[in-house]
Order: C-alpha cells, then sequence, then structure tokens
C-alpha cells in the first residue's frame, strides 16, 4: 500500500483517511480503547488535526459480555457500546490506524512515534491511552468460560451475582477488595489464596470477619474452570498435599494484578511500582507534550466512564498545550 498518499475509506456514511507519514498533526492518541475515542472526539472537535492509533477497537469494552454502569444505557453489550464509540469518532474525519502497534516514542518538540512496521508518524502532542491487560490464570477452561462466568472486574460484574456462589482467586487487596463488594452480593464467596496468608492490607482482610459467608481457602491454587457453557464449579489444589477439591460456583473472580500497557513509555516516562504512567490532574505526564488517560495510568479505579472522562481532560490539556506554545 502508497502511504505517501491519504486514502478515504468510508465505513457506513462516515470518513477516515489513512495517516499520512509526511504530516506533523497536532495530536497522536495511542490506543482506542473509551480514552482514546473520547480524547479523540474532543481533539477534532477543538479542530485539531489528530491521528489514533491503535492494537484493536475497543479495548477492553470489546471483551465485555455486559455493561450497566455507562450512564445512558440501562444494559449494554461491550461489543456493541465500542461501536458506537467507534462511529461517533468516525463521524469527524480521523486518521485512523487500526491493527497497528506502537513500539516506541522519540521525544522532542515534535515527536515521533514508531510502529513496529517500521513506520513513523510525527505530532506536537502524544496522548497515551493504552490501557492495560488483566493477569489470567491460564487454567484449562478459563479462556473458554470468559463472560461466561470468568471475570476480571468485580465493580464491573459483581451485580450480575446476586444469590450466586463464587470463588475469588487471589489475596491480594484486588481479591479481597472484589471478595467485600461480593459478600454483600453473592450468598457465598470463596477467596482462593496460593500463600498461606492474606497479602492485601490488614485493614481489607480485617473487613473480611464481617462476613460469615466468605470462606478463606489459603495454600491452594485454581487449577481448572470448569463447566459446560457456563462456570459450575472451580477445581482447586491443596499446594502442600496435592489434593483435589471441587467448589460448586455460578461464577470466578480473577483478581491475580494486571499489566499495564506502558512499555512503550519505559526509560522515556515516570512510571510508578506497578508501572502505570504518573500523571497529574491535567493529564499531564512528566514529559511536556505527552499527555496520558486511561487504565494505563496512576489514576484509581479503572472504568469506562473514568477513561472517558480522563480521556477528555487529556485531550483538553493537549489542546492548551498547543495552544499556548509559541513554537506552535
Ligand atoms: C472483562 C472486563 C469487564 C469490564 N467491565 C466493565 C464494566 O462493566 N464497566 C466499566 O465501567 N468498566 C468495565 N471494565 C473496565 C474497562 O473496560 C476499562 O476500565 C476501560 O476499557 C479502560 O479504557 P482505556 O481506554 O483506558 O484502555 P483499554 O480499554 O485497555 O484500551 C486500550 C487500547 O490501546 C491499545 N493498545 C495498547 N497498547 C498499544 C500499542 N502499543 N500500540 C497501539 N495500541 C495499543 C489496545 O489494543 C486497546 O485497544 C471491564 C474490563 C474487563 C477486562
Amino acid at each position: 500500500m502508497d502511504f505517501n498518499l491519504s486514502s478515504s475509506l468510508f465505513v457506513g456514511e462516515q470518513k477516515f483517511n489513512t495517516f499520512e507519514p509526511q504530516k506533523t498533526y497536532d495530536v497522536i492518541i495511542i490506543g482506542g480503547g473509551p480514552a482514546g475515542m473520547t480524547a479523540a472526539v474532543y481533539c477534532l472537535r477543538k479542530g485539531m488535526t489528530t491521528g489514533l492509533i491503535t492494537r484493536q477497537v475497543g479495548g477492553q469494552m470489546a471483551e465485555t459480555a455486559g455493561i450497566e454502569n455507562y450512564l445512558g444505557y440501562r444494559y449494554i453489550n461491550g461489543l456493541e457500546l465500542a461501536d458506537k464509540f467507534h462511529d461517533q469518532v468516525l463521524q469527524f474525519g480521523i486518521d485512523f490506524e487500526n491493527d497497528a502497534n506502537v513500539t516506541d516514542i522519540k521525544d522532542g518538540l515534535i515527536k515521533e512515534v514508531h510502529l513496529d512496521n517500521g513506520r513513523i508518524f510525527k505530532a506536537r502532542t502524544l496522548i497515551i491511552t493504552s490501557g492495560k491487560l488483566s493477569r489470567k490464570l491460564n487454567v484449562p477452561g478459563e479462556k473458554e468460560l470468559t463472560g461466561k462466568g470468568v471475570a476480571y472486574c468485580a465493580i464491573c460484574d459483581a451485580p450480575f451475582y446476586k444469590n450466586k456462589k463464587v470463588v475469588v482467586a487471589g489475596g491480594g487487596n484486588a481479591g479481597v477488595g472484589a471478595a467485600l463488594d461480593l459478600a454483600r452480593i453473592a450468598t457465598h464467596v470463596t477467596i482462593v489464596q496460593r500463600r498461606d496468608r492474606l497479602i492485601a492490607d490488614q485493614v481489607l482482610s480485617d473487613k473480611l470477619k464481617h462476613y460469615e459467608n466468605v470462606e478463606l481457602l489459603l495454600g491452594h491454587v485454581v487449577k481448572e474452570v470448569v463447566g459446560e457453557h457456563h462456570v459450575a464449579a472451580v477445581r482447586v489444589e491443596n499446594r502442600e498435599t496435592g489434593e483435589l477439591l471441587e467448589i460448586p460456583a455460578d461464577g470466578i473472580f480473577v483478581e491475580v494484578g494486571s499489566i499495564p500497557n506502558s512499555e512503550l513509555a519505559h526509560g522515556l516516562l515516570e512510571l510508578n511500582d506497578k508501572n502505570e504512567i504518573i500523571v497529574d490532574e491535567f493529564c499531564k505526564t512528566s514529559k511536556p507534550g505527552i499527555f496520558a488517560a486511561g487504565d494505563v495510568t496512576d489514576v484509581p479505579y479503572k472504568q469506562i466512564i473514568i477513561a472517558c472522562g480522563e480521556g477528555s481532560k487529556a485531550a483538553l490539556s493537549a489542546t492548551d498545550y498547543i495552544l499556548s506554545n509559541p513554537n506552535f
């Protein structure tokens, strides 16, 4: 394909262009999840020349079975919401690269974005919205039953387990926090923790004592998620004796950590001890002209509505940066 010419593609009644290597964009957004797509709408409506590069459209939303906490929709499938976001972005005429992987960023007054296929694009500002991945258990049944009882976000999915039995894998802050959320909704919660003690903050662990429906299974690991069309049980192993146990359950919440997609910022931007990009209240990173938003940052509570809010803030900050910079 000839990338020297901007070719217009039509999606429905909307238009987007492929990237132009010779152009210097006002803003390049890295990541096409809720943070990135919201940032795009704000940048485009501010008249910024805007490009968005993403591995995939929708981000984690596209992996979500049902969403009940994004306002405006009582219930919506994740893919459907991702489509609606995408549709809204495309109406403003954006330069869009899907299936594209950013591997490196070179800083300077004009920043360079390097893709794994050798292409390089330039911009005055960058907004990094590359999100995160949930750590997996990597056991049989997990992948097949994701969205059918295997869940990775208690804030998001706990209400679907009203009067049901659930397992929480992980005994850190995320696991114990999820168990506390679930204890008020589900009939029974079993925390499976590989170590012989919980590693959550004491104040959180102490709260578990208030719930009679929470059971602790220490020194155990999940070996398999069992079920045909939906989770029916979770098979765990006692690490000391090797004994296998099957816990009947309607769902399992995997709370064993997450991996921010921040590799492209390593050595360039300040990260915290979880490898999240540190941002201030304006979504500014440690480098002028580079902004970040959503799950890849150290902003607490990883949710769609929060990612959207942060994406809009990053876009407004990027716009202010350009307008107030005498070099542009
Ligand atoms: C199973 C599940 C269910 C959830 N349910 C809910 C819910 O019900 N309600 C709710 O509010 N939240 C929910 N969440 C959380 C919500 O999806 C996230 O908080 C939100 O998607 C974060 O948006 P983001 O744009 O910051 O990042 P992401 O959604 O992670 O998007 C990041 C994007 O960047 C792309 N990318 C990453 N690295 C690169 C790179 N190097 N180059 C190019 N592109 C890159 C990715 O491919 C992706 O498209 C759920 C999450 C999961 C995993």
